[in-house]
């Protein structure tokens, strides 16, 4: 699932291709994915509009358009962005295929069906959009402002990480790396945390992050709808060796989200479910 950092890549590949190229198709082939908020029909209004810039925001990648709209991609658990030359057909799971001016072509696929690209004139609209708080990687959060945001949750830290009105663009991978980074628990209560905890998990946050952007823009190359996820010490490898310690990483699923950590580096009591 695309977090900050495979957005961010995505949206600095994108920034010079997309921008002041104009929409020369649109078909929209998953409605319940596309949700136009400007009215009228989706392919009429996307057909001839100028792509303006390419942005970010939490976990939104942000198309802005000319005569005042944005095109919003919240990929979610499994949606891709692909751009590039024309697929020769369509697959099952595209979303919405714009073909562009400069013969190139720009596709939602999204085989969960759990994203969603919203067309609006106003970002506000979108839901969640505007509860977001600031980036997970922004400069101006400095570690006090980051400690006060924390003060209102006290339950579980990699809970309130994944909380999008706390920090946004961290999901479910970055946060697992980010506690493994600073050794914390992913179960223990924010509460429980000391002080100087709280500052190893700020941290990590910003190292794992910039790390993993540049990392990222080292390898992506064109093919932007293939996540590069091997790098990462310990999501995504369970039962791999903790590339710190050495001991057998371990897997916790809780509903849909499996948490991969190392007990040794991040010791801490099962809480209760
Ligand atoms: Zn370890």
């Amino acid at each position: 699932m695309p977090e900050l950092p495979d957005l961010e890549v995505i949206r600095r590949y994108l920034a010079p291709r997309l921008t002041d190229v104009v929409i020369a198709e649109a078909e929209v082939r998953r409605p319940l994915i596309v949700r136009n908020l400007l009215g009228g029909k989706t392919a009429e209004r996307l057909v001839g509009r100028r792509f303006l810039a390419a942005a970010r925001r939490g976990k939104f990648l942000l198309l802005p358009l000319d005569q005042a709209a944005t095109l919003a991609i919240n990929p979610m658990l499994a949606g891709r962005i692909r751009y590039g030359e024309p697929l020769p057909r369509d697959r099952v799971r595209d979303a919405l295929v714009l073909r562009l001016a400069d013969g190139r072509e720009l596709r939602y696929h999204d085989p969960a069906d759990m994203g969603k690209v919203y067309l609006t004139a106003d970002l506000a609209q979108i839901p969640t959009f505007s509860e977001q708080g600031p980036e997970a990687n922004d400069p101006d959060l400095r570690l006090e402002a980051f400690r006060e945001r924390l003060r209102r949750h006290p339950g579980e830290i990699k809970g309130i990480l994944t909380n999008q009105t706390v920090v946004a663009g961290i999901g479910n991978a970055y946060a697992d790396e980010i506690l493994w980074r600073a050794q914390i628990y992913p179960f223990r209560k924010r509460s429980s945390l000391s002080h100087e905890e709280i500052g190893q998990v700020y941290g990590a946050m910003r190292e794992t992050l910039a790390e993993a952007i540049a990392i990222l823009e080292e390898r992506m190359g064109d093919a932007i709808d293939v996540e590069i996820r091997d790098f990462l010490a310990v999501h995504g490898k369970p039962g791999q060796p903790c590339p710190r310690c050495g001991s057998a990483i371990s897997e916790v699923a809780r509903e849909r989200r499996s948490t991969h950590f190392c007990r040794t580096c991040q010791p801490g009591l099962m809480a209760a479910r």
